[in-house]
């Protein structure tokens, strides 16, 4: 391609074949390889419209696409893994023109007219799937509005990003407002000594001379409700806390989300009626997996009415526990943690370091290595890499069983240091493609931040990191594993968003699994597998309390989903809220609670009418697991069709049928909570 001829000579990372070289990008070459990179996809964007109605031109398309934002995500990625003040300055001067470049693609009407002139029926499946995804993402940024409807969805769009910005900050600066400063330490018995240590160093922060500051940031409330034994002193906190940047609590009124709320529910209401999506919901639903706002209510309501029991039994027991092992006669929600943090002490006692000891990552990683080749006969090499950006990075192929060149990569990068990001997560180097100049294997990144070894020792995993390795190399898989060659639905690209937790979590389950924990450990000292004993609590502690756990999600999800759904005007939300409490806890609410107030997933934060993605793609990937597990004998063919059906495919058909044609037919509904251990 010719007109990208100046990319290639500017930035190393992007010659189509052969080895990336991310140790060769300088800070200084972004801006200019950007610059260059938007100037080349605007001049093959234009040469698109040129040939409206081609065919061929769709590819050409998309390869165009698939360059420019595999630049742009390599320039993410090194900032993430190696950040520095020069990398950070340079993307925060090119993320600007790159948002404006996109924004303007996207608004382009020349560009969606020329692509609705291709003709499906002269296109392959996989290129008429890439063009109905394009057209509809052209749809859904309101491309096709003309006059006063072009003008109002502009602002609606404007005033909804200025909204929920309000929201985020409102929630920051309630968050930020309250504090108590504690003197006795007396009130403070039963938090642990790492909590009490980052108090006492707020409170010197904020020039107390002594004392300890108890905020409410997420790990301190959360030290406090699990912890202490001052049962006012819970209830202080949590009432600060589910009572910010509302009407209530200690300050009432001053951070009031409130107004913010119906506001945006109301424009997101007319967005979706001028893009002629009946209501937000419907048009949250537009790009993901469920049919419509009805589906997802009753996956909820049936989720809900298998959970109830359970959960009431939980709390049931809980309630015996409180009263008669720590004298708390009526259990009230700032109870709740404290009282089941007492129960797993007293009941599933597991000491995680112990667990630790057996668990090097130099054995987990094979294991899963094995594990993968068995169900999926994918065989992982590792290779010698270099131009890294570090040098723990490790390079690995992936080959076919018997097959001599490798058709895929991934780039692992284990530990946490100075200057990575913390969490763990997996991204896409390069999506499958058919470049002018030959197909493209596909690359990822997997990324986590396990704690370094200790000097001489090997470096050992916590349980919970090796499920979330295991979750990670599910997302790489998909990737990896994706055959079509159209980058736009190519391994996890244009999956729809209540399905990519599948394959994640489906492999998620392996890590509690006895045979793979076997292969998995060796005690750093003696050898040993881990003894049956410690398997088996490590399952327990999975489930217990598990039911309270998921019907409370099951209240956000349906709340969310139901106040999208609900009219423009004047929408009632605590009322919504009230009535689903009513329905779903079993848990009762203090009439002070506002947890819409700071309820950011869904009015910040991307998830509006999507909050019941979690649970969605928990039923899919443990109905998957079930297969699995009740035939050891047939995994191999099980895996082989998990492959074929799902993970091969990628974007390049709906998620659904994806998962119909794996199973023969729907998920079972009692699997999520069979699979976490909370079945009848
Ligand atoms: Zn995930």
């Amino acid at each position: 391609m010719t007109d990208t001829a100046t990319l290639d000579a500017s930035f190393p990372l992007l010659a189509t074949h052969g080895q990336p070289r991310f140790a060769d990008v300088r800070a200084d070459d972004i801006v200019p390889a950007i610059t260059a990179a938007i100037t080349d996809h605007q001049a093959a964007m234009a040469a698109c419209v040129a040939r409206a109605g081609d065919p061929a031109m769709l590819a050409f398309k998309e390869e165009a696409d698939r360059r420019i934002s595999e630049a742009w995500g390599v320039v993410g990625h090194l900032l993430a893994v190696t950040n520095t003040p020069e990398l950070r300055a340079a993307q925060a001067q090119a993320q600007p023109l790159i948002a404006a470049h996109f924004a303007a693609v996207g608004q382009d009407r020349a560009l969606y007219e020329a692509i609705r002139a291709i003709d499906p029926a002269a296109l392959d499946p996989l290129a008429a799937r890439a063009r109905e995804l394009a057209l509809r993402d052209f749809e859904l940024s309101g491309v096709v509005l003309d006059g006063d409807d072009a003008r109002d969805f502009a602002d609606n769009q404007v005033e909804q990003g200025r909204l929920a910005t309000e929201y985020a900050n409102a929630v920051m600066d309630a968050t930020e407002a309250w504090s108590l400063h504690v003197t006795d330490a007396g009130r403070l018995a039963g938090i642990p000594e790492a909590d009490l240590a980052g108090m006492a160093a707020a409170a010197q922060a904020k020039g107390h001379e002594q004392g300890w500051l108890i905020t409410l940031h997420a790990p301190v409330v959360v030290a406090v409700l699990t912890y202490a034994q001052d049962r006012a002193l819970r209830h202080e906190v949590q009432q600060a806390y589910a009572t910010r940047a509302s009407d209530q609590g200690p300050n009432a009124g001053e951070f009031d989300n409130g107004p913010r709320m119906a506001a945006l529910l109301a424009l997101r209401a007319k967005a979706a009626e001028l893009l002629g999506q009946g209501d937000a919901a419907s048009l949250s639903l537009a790009t993901k997996m469920a049919e419509s706002p009805d589906a997802v209510e009753a996956f909820l309501t049936d989720l809900a009415a298998r959970t109830r029991p359970l959960a009431q039994a939980e709390l049931a027991d809980l309630a015996e526990f409180a009263r008669s092992e720590l004298g708390i006669d009526t259990l009230e929600p700032w109870d709740m943690g404290f009282a089941t943090e007492r129960a797993r002490l007293a009941r599933h006692a597991l000491d995680q370091s112990e667990v630790r000891r057996y668990l090097p990552l130099d054995r987990v990683l094979p294991a899963l290595f094995g594990h993968v080749e068995r169900l999926f006969g994918v065989v992982f090499k590792e290779v010698p890499g270099s131009g890294l950006w570090h040098a723990d990075v490790r390079q690995f192929d992936l080959f076919r069983a018997g097959a001599d060149a490798p058709f895929a990569r991934l780039y692992a990068d284990f530990f946490a240091r100075e200057g990575k990001r913390g969490g763990a997560w997996m991204n896409v180097c390069r999506s499958p493609s058919r470049a002018a100049d030959g197909a493209q294997m596909p690359v990822a990144y997997l990324i986590t931040n396990f704690a370094q070894a200790a000097p001489g020792k090997p470096a050992l995993l916590q349980h919970a990191d090796v499920v979330t390795l295991f979750h990670e190399m599910g997302h790489c898989l998909h990737h990896l594993l994706g055959e079509g060659d159209m980058p736009s639905i190519g391994g996890i690209s244009g999956v729809e968003w209540d399905a990519v937790e599948l394959p994640s979590q489906f492999l998620e389950n392996f890590a509690y699994d006895p045979a793979v924990l076997k292969a998995a450990s060796a005690h750093e000292e003696t050898g040993e597998p881990l003894p049956d004993a410690l398997i088996e609590r490590l399952k327990a502690a999975r489930g217990f309390m598990g039911a309270l756990a998921v019907l409370r999600q099951i209240e956000f999800a349906l709340f969310d989903i139901r106040l999208h759904r609900a009219a423009a005007d004047a929408p009632d939300v605590q009322g919504l809220l009230d009535v689903v409490r009513a329905e779903v806890a079993v848990m009762r609410y203090p009439a002070w609670n506002r947890f819409a107030h700071a309820f950011s997933h869904i009015f910040a934060g991307g998830y509006a009418a999507g909050y019941y993605s979690y649970l969605w793609a928990e039923l899919l990937s443990s109905d998957a697991y079930e297969q699995f597990a009740a035939a050891p004998e047939r995994q191999a063919e099980l895996g082989a069709a998990f492959r074929r059906e799902v993970l091969s495919q990628g974007g390049g058909r709906p998620a659904m049928d994806n998962y119909v044609a794996f199973r023969g037919g729907a998920p079972d509904p009692g699997a999520l909570l069979r699979v976490r251990g909370l079945a009848a």
